[in-house]
């Protein structure tokens, strides 16, 4: 039996999945180990090799069923894996600035690796859950979380770009202006653009832009109480799905950001499907459905070929990240890269 591995390395976790030659998940839900990614490169490594033996047992299997690794991380970094020299969220050790982490898990494990930024592995996973490995479809994928991930699959193919950044849907400048209800915001966001999809949708924006704003038209608020926006930004996805009215006026207008973002995407790439994931709509089937009915009532009306195009919800997303990092593993054994 020919088994694939995927490895999501987290700021905490490293999260485990495998999946055989014929598509069959071995791991279902979350497999982790702590990262400990904090103290480099070499202990970081070893965390993962040994929380890999660990997913293997886990899974009933020999270590050396496993062909290829796919690996996934929080960017940036190129797009054959190599960190960026200055360093990043995640990667706050010195050791790890221009680390080569692709190449330095391939050497540890001894099996082939291959390298994506989480944001495009979890689209690939969007993508795979969709239409399967070999579809020849066209899919853009949105991953609303702390900041906006996510990635374009173009016939099945994940578009890296020539340095790695292709996919950071999260700089796109969006016409925000159109947007209902937010007169005179300004969305800033970390990368210093106004009005990106960054900026008008994550838990970022949520905590910069949009409590401060709306904090003000909603006088008294128990958000406003708490005196600590960081908190409160937290808050306020549940509090949307339980129907308090400034929280649903704010995923209203995250919505609505989505749906001219897409429309953009719609008329770029005309691709078969849109996915939405991330934290922001792991919720109910209500508030998702309700978030997916907001981001059509943002879009533009479509011309009537493309009306169709359907929005999804990413599923499983809290390891949408292995589970991507597995599929671009499972291309390499089937490209026959592996001897
Ligand atoms: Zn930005």
């Amino acid at each position: 039996m020919k088994v694939v591995a995927g490895v999501d390395l987290g700021g905490n976790a490293v999260n485990y999945t495998l999946i055989t030659e014929d598509e069959k998940f071995l791991i279902e839900g979350l497999c982790e180990h702590p990262a400990r990614s904090k103290e480099g490169p070499a202990i970081c490594l070893q965390q993962i090799s040994d929380g890999l033996d660990m997913a293997v047992a886990k899974a009933g299997i020999a270590l050396a069923d496993v062909e290829v690794v796919g690996l996934d991380t929080p960017g940036p970094a190129s797009a054959t894996g190599v960190l960026s020299a200055k360093g990043s969220t995640n990667f706050v050790h010195a050791d790890w600035a221009g680390f080569d982490i692709r190449a330095g898990l391939e050497a540890r494990l001894g099996k082939p690796v291959v390298y994506l930024n989480d944001g495009n592995a979890g689209a690939l996973w969007g993508h795979f859950a969709l239409f399967g490995a070999s579809s020849g479809k066209t899919s853009i994928s949105a991953i609303v979380g702390t900041g906006l991930g996510g990635g374009v699959i173009i016939e099945d193919m994940v578009v890296k770009g020539r340095k790695g950044f292709g996919g950071e849907l999260g700089h796109v400048l969006i016409p925000y202006q159109s947007i209902k209800g937010i007169e005179g915001l300004h969305p800033e966001c970390n990368c210093g653009r106004t009005g990106d999809l960054e900026a008008l949708c994550s838990l970022t924006a949520i905590e910069k832009s949009f409590l401060p704003y709306f904090l003000t038209k909603y006088p008294g608020h128990e958000l406003g109480k708490l005196g600590d926006l960081h908190k409160a930004a937290k808050l306020v996805r549940g509090m949307a799905e339980r129907g308090d009215a400034m929280c649903r006026d704010i995923f209203r207008v995250q919505a609505h950001a989505l749906g001219l973002f897409f429309d953009e995407m719609v008329n770029t790439f005309d691709p078969d499907a849109l996915i939405v994931g991330g934290g922001a709509i792991e919720t109910g089937k209500e508030f998702q459905d309700w978030f997916v009915s907001e981001i059509h009532a943002g879009m533009p009306v479509q011309r009537e070929e493309q009306a169709d195009i359907p929005v999804h919800v990413m599923p499983n997303g809290d390891t949408a990240g292995a589970r991507g990092a597995a599929i671009e593993a499972l291309k390499l054994l089937r490209q026959g890269g592996v001897a």
